[in-house]
């Protein structure tokens, strides 16, 4: 893997699948499962979320149900770091905490093992994509609440129209984000 030449935005761009009105009208889902599929793009993706994790200072990895997971814990390997994971409601088999937030319809919640989390950590935080970055704001609180503190907030895709990367920096946290979508 050591030395492998990384794809170029451009490159990635096209590596990533849009599927229009999925889950409903009007939405344009960015697809990262062809990413995924595609062993130069995974590669590539990985090792430059990887790197800027580790130029942050990151301690440890915490990834966001569910595709969080995939990329949170590739990261954690090629940087060297352990993967905490950021779980929707009930699913964790231990005390947790959580944090609820704002959904466009209803609301939702993240949970994690607060000792996964240890006091003075500093947190990267990965996802597949920044939307309206509510979800990444939600965990965020959470890692403050767990005694840790955010280091980066780590994306492949970001639709930069809807601010959410905006929003995370106006909350004084470092986001990284390696391509920019338009639209929702
Ligand atoms: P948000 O909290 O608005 O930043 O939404 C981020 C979460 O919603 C991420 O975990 C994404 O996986 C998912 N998501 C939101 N919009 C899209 C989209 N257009 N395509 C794919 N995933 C999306």
């Amino acid at each position: 893997m050591k030395g492998r030449a990384l794809l170029d935005t451009e490159q990635l761009c096209a590596t990533i699948r849009t599927v229009p009105d999925f889950p409903k009208p009007g939405i344009q889902f960015r697809d990262i499962t062809t990413l995924l599929a595609d062993p130069a793009a995974l590669h590539s993706s990985v090792a430059l979320m990887a790197e800027q994790a580790r130029a942050s200072g990151a301690t440890v990895i915490a990834g966001m149900e569910a595709r969080g997971f995939i990329f949170g814990a590739a990261v954690a390997i090629q940087a060297g770091l352990g993967f905490v994971p950021i779980r929707k409601p009930g699913k964790l088999p231990v005390q947790t905490i959580g944090v609820d937030y704002q959904l466009e319809y209803g609301t939702d919640r993240l949970e994690v093992d607060p000792e996964a989390i240890a006091p003075g950590s500093r947190v990267a935080l990965v996802d597949d994509l920044i939307a309206t970055g509510g979800t990444a704001l939600a965990a965020a609180e959470l890692v403050g609440k767990a005694g840790g503190e955010v280091a980066a907030a780590l994306f492949v895709v970001d639709l930069s129209d809807l601010g959410g990367a905006d929003r995370l920096r106006a909350a004084d946290i470092l986001v990284h984000t390696l391509l920019a979508f338009e639209g929702e």
